[in-house]
């Protein structure tokens, strides 16, 4: 059971890195595990002033191969090295990452005392994990692109006075919740009997670098927050949608369109040193809207 999802900010700038602001990479800590969505340049160095351990890492989801998304993963995978660590590390990304990271993390001289294993995802399909799972679709960018959403899986709620009449031993509880039966006594008791109803799983979905794509509406569709890349705002519209990319107002009919509730922006051209038109322009579309800031940190609750 998912209790906690909290999501963390280590890059929120597109394109190149700036004294403001590093290049994309967002963290997601569900319960005790972590994952990273993009990995920019700066990674390690703002996750280490954040409170999730860059060892509790066990995936890494690369949307597309522009250096602002991926170029921070050697650094970070030497540091994981130098401190030690042995659990392996999963490292999802679109067509080519076998090649593009093959070559990457061969560079320079250090051991590896981790397996590091490389799957590249293809069309519109999703990864499970059990407690939650990372559905993605393919973007609308220059490149090879994905966006993705991770997925809480809806929980059946138990009802404590039913547990009690039927004296079902608490230990039995998760079986019945994961398996929809156990064996009481000699007797099946089934998931009907003691539910209290079902609790809708939280969901987070990541755009990466993209257009808008009435495609991405279905991997959005009632995210919980939908973190949406808005390079630029109407006065370059033309310029930003021609390199594969978004503007405030994009990122927002994208939320509006697919029912999330959140919409947070980020992926800001550095050509703008105020990106409050890009936020106005979002917020003329859809009301809640949050401009991502460097090192933010955000829990999605139950109810969002
Ligand atoms: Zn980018
Ligand atoms: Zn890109």
């Amino acid at each position: 059971m998912i209790s906690s999802i909290r999501l963390f900010f280590f890059g929120t700038g597109g394109s190149w890195p700036t004294p403001q602001r590093n290049t994309m990479s967002v963290g997601v800590r569900i319960n005790d595990e972590a994952i990273l969505f993009d990995c920019g340049e700066s990674a390690q160095t703002a996750l280490m002033k954040s409170s999730l351990s860059l060892m509790k890492i066990r995936k890494i989801f690369i949307t597309h191969f522009h250096g602002d998304h991926f170029l921070g993963l050697p650094g970070l995978i030497q540091t994981m090295s130098f401190y030690g660590r042995t659990d392996p590390l999963e490292i999802y990304g679109p067509i080519g990452a076998s090649s593009v990271l093959g070559n990457l993390l061969s560079i320079g001289y250090y051991s590896l005392n981790f397996e590091i294993r490389i799957e590249e995802l293809k069309g519109n399909s999703s990864v499970d994990f059990g407690d939650y799972s990372v559905a993605y679709a393919e973007a609308s960018h220059t490149v090879p692109a994905l966006s993705y959403s991770l997925i809480e899986k809806d929980y059946a709620k138990l009802d404590e006075s039913k547990i009690e009449r039927l004296k079902v031993p608490r230990r039995l509880l998760e079986k019945i919740r994961k398996e929809g039966s156990a064996q009481v006594n000699g007797n099946a008791i089934n998931l009907e009997d003691i539910s209290a109803g079902v609790r809708k799983g939280r969901k987070v979905s990541y755009s990466g670098d993209t257009r808008r794509a009435k495609n991405l509406l279905d991997l959005f569709k009632d995210s919980s927050v939908l973190i949406h890349e808005s390079t630029g705002e109407k006065s370059n519209e033309e310029k930003v949608t021609s390199y594969g990319h978004s503007t405030g107002k994009d990122a927002a009919i994208q939320a509006k369109d697919s029912n999330s509730r959140k919409l947070i922006l980020v992926h800001f051209s550095p050509r703008y040193n105020d990106i409050k038109p890009i936020v106005d322009e979002a917020k003329s579309v859809f009301q809640n809207v949050i401009a991502a800031e460097e090192l933010m940190e955000l829990e999605v609750n139950i109810n969002d």
